[in-house]
């Protein structure tokens, strides 16, 4: 058995300027839908909303599927992303 767990957390990116719609996608190891219409937090939990010059630069969250940390970017290009 050599596939123990590594106790490294797993980070991905995802650019939401490279998706369509309103700021939907699927976790990039699970594809559990992550949207930010979703306020019960059932899906994912935000870990960090980094905000520059008053708009929102990055959120981190975990998706609670599987337990990866996912880095949302792309915001500066989206006016209306939904989170
Ligand atoms: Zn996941």
């Amino acid at each position: 058995m050599r596939n123990q767990k590594s106790k490294r957390k797993e980070l991905f990116t995802v650019d939401l300027s490279r998706i369509e719609g309103n700021g939907d996608f699927k976790c990039p190891k699970c594809s559990t839908k992550i949207s930010p219409d979703d306020m019960t937090e059932e899906s994912f939990t935000i870990l960090d909303t980094i905000m520059k010059k008053g708009q929102i630069d990055r959120i981190v969250l975990k998706c609670n599927a599987c337990g990866i940390q996912i880095n949302l970017t792309g915001f500066k290009l989206l006016t209306n992303s939904g989170w």
